[in-house]
């Protein structure tokens, strides 16, 4: 059986433009809300409520998404069977990259995940900006109960100038529980990877792929799953910004529909039924 996860990251296209004035690339308000109502309406209609929003708590929005109007979105969509997650980004695109700071990022991970429990929003999934992870970090996630990470693109290999931003190379292609050592490789800590779906070089990555790659990633996975006669669990990546217009939501439903042809979409409480459910390895 293919299982998925769809996951929408929080992020607004002009914080990643460096050519903007710094009032330019904060987050708007209103302009968020409108995308995030789209994010759940096709939510709603196309998944059974079932997907992932990451809040985006970069240095520049920090707080922005934990106050209202949207704390009442991340509440309309945990009780729609929906499930949110927190999405660091610990950088300033093209400029710094500050996620081997251990420190740094434990504290922007446990204040994070204490003010949105304190307001009753029990987190337990995370996906770092840009896809970065490193090992250290899998202590800090599992402190703070954030036991699914979605941080893994499988083969990804990110650097920019002389820094390394995300390497993911040589990373099992479906769910696995990562090692303490190489957050690439399979071993007995307590946080789940997720990969995104990927099959001959291309991923279940909306922006990047035409209809045409998304069907035949998902069937390739499908008839892998069939072939070695076990489930393959990975997640579908979308942005908060590709939901701006008609055309593009029609898009992403028209993706979404495809896949439904090959898996099933699931929430985080199915997935915990079916890691329980899955044969324990020797
Ligand atoms: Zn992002």
């Amino acid at each position: 059986m293919l299982y998925l996860i769809f996951t929408i990251d929080g992020d607004w296209k002009e914080y990643f433009d460096v050519n903007l004035a710094e009032e330019k690339r904060l987050p708007n308000v209103g302009v968020m809300q409108g995308l995030i109502k789209q994010e759940v309406e096709v939510a709603t209609g196309n998944l059974d409520g079932r997907f992932i929003h990451f809040i985006h708590t970069s240095p520049r929005a920090r707080n922005f998404f934990l106050n209202e109007p949207f704390m009442k979105f991340w509440r309309q969509i945990m009780e729609n069977g929906g499930d949110i997650g927190i999405h660091p980004h610990e950088d300033d695109p093209h400029k710094a990259y500050y996620f081997q700071d251990s420190s740094r990022m434990k504290k922007v991970i446990s204040g994070q995940v204490g003010a949105l429990r304190k307001q009753g929003l029990n987190v337990c999934a995370y996906r770092g900006g840009y896809l970065t992870f490193s090992s250290n970090l899998i202590p800090i996630l599992e402190e703070n109960g954030l036991y699914f990470d979605f941080s893994c693109e499988p083969e990804r290999y990110l650097v920019e100038g002389d820094k390394l931003v995300s390497d993911w190379r040589g990373a099992p292609t479906s769910l696995y529980r990562m090692s303490y050592q190489d957050h690439r490789k399979a071993g007995d800590s307590h946080v789940y990877e997720i990969p995104v779906g990927t099959s001959k070089g291309h991923y279940l990555y909306f922006e990047k792929s035409t209809p045409e790659i998304i069907e035949e990633t998902a069937l390739d996975l499908k008839e892998k799953s069939t072939k070695d006669s076990h489930d393959i669990i990975v997640s579908v990546l979308t942005h908060t910004y590709e939901y701006t217009s008609l055309d593009e939501i029609k898009n992403i439903e028209e993706k979404i529909s495809l896949l439904k042809k090959y898996g099933r979409f699931i929430n985080l409480k199915e997935l915990r039924n079916i890691i329980e459910d899955l044969p324990k390895k020797s």
